[in-house]
């Protein structure tokens, strides 16, 4: 049995009250904090890093809508205003495969700190949620860690937008991961500079690669079949020549994937090359053995590159994401859970507090939503059970696998995000609980700030 000490109980200063608390800052986070702003209630923003913007901007996810085609009906409201924003800051450069602009994660930074300081919302930078202040299964605020040590700020009502679902797990609403062996990969994601663009893009034209390539041996991609001959800024070959070279040993077969934007100035930028599975991103231990693992295997990749890929000669790392990228951990059970048959048949909702387009990434399925199908997102799915004055944006909805494989996207964060911020000010303002919410009037607030709801 493991040895135990017991923590002495303190006394802890409230450093802060505010109407509406959202922790963490992703795509789901800065969007709740946004719609909650601006539907007129006072906001705190919580983050554990120094930046906002999540996995953009602290993992170097910059494909924000890398699915966008000619006939696609996307998500509209702040998600829509992330991308606008950043070409318009100088962060946007187009996507190579899509109609739309990828997100320089490190331009964006400064754009994030404008709309939080726009809007009007505390940010709060540097701080990590620890624990739930609850009265009974209510949830009153939380206490942060910090250098300054552990504080409480007391809030009417949280968004837990940690991706995680830190908040709901650990103040006892009911949260499923699912088993680690079928869990999303975890990527260290990088960067180089010193690419010939010239040189780079006529070897990927003279080599096109398609959707279809991502398949290797057990590796298989359930497609509609339209995707297969697709363009994919996809690379593989650079990796298995060095495998027979020896330059990668044989079991890193594993190396391989897609880049995301290449600049003028020779940077080639989210090389999501390095897939990490059985990795709980929940568990420090795991997080640690796969950051130090993922760098490895990120050299590798980049010295590979500089040997076997046209353009890539007197090429080197840039950067490393600030932190390890976790796709799938805890999800709530929500008052409703979406389903497959939701995203994949244009699922509809009285309760929709927006739209995402038909795209499925993730657990061996890709499907493009290239036909102008879409589903609607129902408020419910951010509603946990068993903790009252909470709601879950991001990627920690509630949900079955496939579902997440859409709803994970950080558009679609962006539309859990935004419902979830308008929601909690909707509750403020009309002293409404989140489990008897006035839809009506969460929509009218929503269409006012935008958003496509049907
Ligand atoms: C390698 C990788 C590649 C991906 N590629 C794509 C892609 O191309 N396109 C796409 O749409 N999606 C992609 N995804 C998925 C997408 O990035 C995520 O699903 C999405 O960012 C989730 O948004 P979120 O707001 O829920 O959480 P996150 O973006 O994870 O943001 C959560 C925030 O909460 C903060 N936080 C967490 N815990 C605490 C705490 N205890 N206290 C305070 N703050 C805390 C974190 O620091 C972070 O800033 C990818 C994911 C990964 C990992």
């Amino acid at each position: 049995m493991m040895m135990k000490i017991t923590e002495p109980a303190r006394e802890i200063d409230v450093i802060h009250q505010t109407d509406v608390l959202v922790v963490g800052s992703g795509p789901g986070g800065l969007a709740a904090a946004l719609g909650a702003a601006r539907a007129g209630v006072s906001v705190t923003l919580v983050e554990r890093y120094g930046c906002f913007g999540g996995n953009i901007t602290a993992v170097g996810v910059e494909g924000f809508a890398w699915y966008r085609h000619e006939k696609t009906i996307d998500s509209e409201g702040i998600g829509r205003e992330f991308e606008e924003r950043a070409k318009a800051s100088g962060a946007g450069v187009p996507e190579p495969q899509s109609d739309s602009y990828a997100i320089d994660a490190e331009a964006f930074k400064p754009v994030a700190d404008a709309l939080v300081l726009e809007a009007g919302i505390t940010p709060m930078l540097h701080r990590s949620f620890v624990a739930p202040i609850m009265q009974g299964t209510e949830i009153r605020g939380i206490i942060t860690e910090s250098k300054a040590g552990r504080e409480a700020i007391l809030a009417k009502r949280v968004i837990d937008a940690t991706g995680d679902a830190d908040i709901a797990h650990r103040a006892g609403a009911i949260t499923l991961k699912t088993p680690k062996e079928e869990m999303m990969a975890a990527s260290v994601m990088f960067s180089m500079t010193g690419i010939d663009k010239q040189k780079f893009i006529d070897d990927v034209k003279a080599n096109p690669q398609t959707y279809k390539d991502w398949e290797s041996g057990e590796w298989t991609v359930e497609t509609t079949g339209k995707e297969d001959k697709m363009f994919s800024p996809f690379l593989r070959k650079p990796f298995e020549q060095a495998v027979k070279s020896g330059l990668i040993p044989k079991n890193l077969n594993t190396i391989s994937g897609t880049w995301g934007a290449i600049y003028d100035s020779g940077d080639l930028t989210y090389l999501n090359l390095v897939h990490l599975a059985e990795c709980d991103g929940t568990d420090p231990t795991d997080l640690t053995k796969f950051e130090i693992e993922g760098r490895r295997q990120a050299l590798l990749a980049v010295n590979a590159l500089k040997k076997f890929q046209s353009g890539c000669e007197g090429a080197r790392l840039r950067n490393f994401g600030m932190t390890l990228g976790i796709r799938d951990t805890r999800k709530i059970d929500a008052a409703y859970n979406m389903t497959e048959l939701d995203v994949r048949e244009q699922g509809k909702f009285e309760d929709t507090i927006g739209i995402f387009p038909e795209f499925i990434d993730g657990y061996g399925i890709l499907i493009l939503p290239t036909t102008g199908r879409y589903f609607q997102v129902p408020y419910r799915t951010m509603v946990p059970k068993n903790v009252s004055n909470l709601l879950v944006a991001g990627r920690a909805t509630g949900g079955d696998k496939v579902s997440h494989a859409a709803t994970r996207n950080m558009m679609c964060c962006a539309v859990t995000g935004q419902g979830a911020g308008v929601a909690a000010a909707i509750s403020v303002k009309h002293d409404l609980a989140f489990d008897a919410m006035n839809i009506s009037l969460l929509q009218q607030e929503l269409l006012r700030q935008k958003v496509r709801l049907y």
